[in-house]
C-alpha cells in the first residue's frame, strides 16, 4: 500500500478515550479538490480526514491517527455523540456512491488500510466500522448504496448479516438503538430504518421496517450478542 503524506492543518488533540470507531465516507468530489478542501484552514467550517483514498488505491495521509480529524460532524453511535474525538475517518474518492461503483483497486487498498488501522486500534469493534450515514442519519448518505460493505465484512472489516434469521419482533427502533443507531429525536423514525438499509440492505432502501430488514437486524444483533 502506497501512503503519501499530505498534512492538513485541520486537526486537534485527542481526548482521553481510546479510538474505537472507524468512519467511512465518500468525497463527492475528485481527488485534487478533496485534498484541497480537507486541508484548507480558511473555510468557515474546517474539515479534514485522517486519510483520503484515491480511485487508483493511493492513500493520502492528512492527519496522524493520534490527532482528531474533523470528518463526522454532528454524529451519534452506541449512545456516544460527537464521534470525531474517538474515531478515524477515511474519505474515499467517489462522486456519489449511490450512482458510481468503487473501483476494485480502491477497495483492495481500503481493505488493507482498514486492517492496519484495526491492528493499531484494537478497541474498534466490528460493529463500530460505520458509514457516515450510520452515525448521521438523514443528514448524510455516504458512502452510498454501492459501497461494498459485504465484501469488506468478508475480509474481516465490519459485519454483514447472514441470511435466514427469524425477523425481530416488537419495537424496531429499540432494536436499532441496541445495535448502535441514534433514537429518532429530531428526525423521522423511517430515517433511522433508511440509514440501516443503506448499510445492510442496499438493494431496497425505503424506510419500511419489513420482514427482510427485521431479519437482517436480528442476525446482526445475534452476532453482537444484543438480540434481547
Ligand atoms: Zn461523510
Amino acid at each position: 500500500m502506497q501512503i503519501l503524506d499530505r498534512p492538513s492543518p485541520n486537526n486537534g488533540p485527542r481526548g482521553i478515550d481510546p479510538v474505537d470507531v472507524l468512519v467511512l465516507h465518500y468525497t463527492e468530489l475528485p481527488l485534487r479538490e478533496s485534498l484541497e478542501i480537507l486541508s484548507d484552514p480558511s473555510r468557515e467550517q474546517r474539515v479534514s480526514a485522517h486519510y483520503v483514498l484515491a480511485e487508483d488505491g493511493a492513500v493520502y495521509r492528512l492527519v496522524p491517527e493520534n490527532r482528531t480529524a474533523w470528518h463526522a460532524g454532528r454524529s451519534r453511535w452506541r449512545g456516544r455523540e460527537a464521534l470525531n474525538a474517538t474515531s478515524i475517518g477515511i474519505e474515499i474518492v467517489n462522486l456519489q456512491g449511490d450512482r458510481h461503483d468503487y473501483p476494485e483497486a480502491q477497495i483492495t487498498a481500503l481493505i488493507e488500510l482498514c486492517k492496519a488501522i484495526q491492528q493499531r486500534h484494537p478497541a474498534i469493534a466490528a460493529r463500530n466500522v460505520v458509514g457516515h450515514s450510520d452515525i448521521a442519519p438523514r443528514r448524510k448518505i455516504d458512502p452510498g448504496r454501492r459501497f461494498p460493505w459485504q465484501k469488506l465484512a468478508a475480509s474481516g472489516i465490519g459485519l454483514w448479516p447472514r441470511a435466514g434469521a427469524r425477523p425481530i419482533e416488537g419495537d424496531v427502533q429499540a432494536a436499532l438503538q441496541r445495535y448502535g443507531y441514534a433514537p429518532p429525536n429530531e428526525i423521522d423514525p423511517a430515517d433511522i430504518v433508511t440509514a440501516f438499509q443503506r448499510h445492510f440492505r442496499p438493494e431496497k432502501v425505503d424506510g419500511a421496517a419489513d420482514a427482510e430488514t427485521r431479519a437482517r437486524l436480528a442476525d446482526l444483533l445475534d452476532q453482537v450478542g444484543g438480540r434481547a
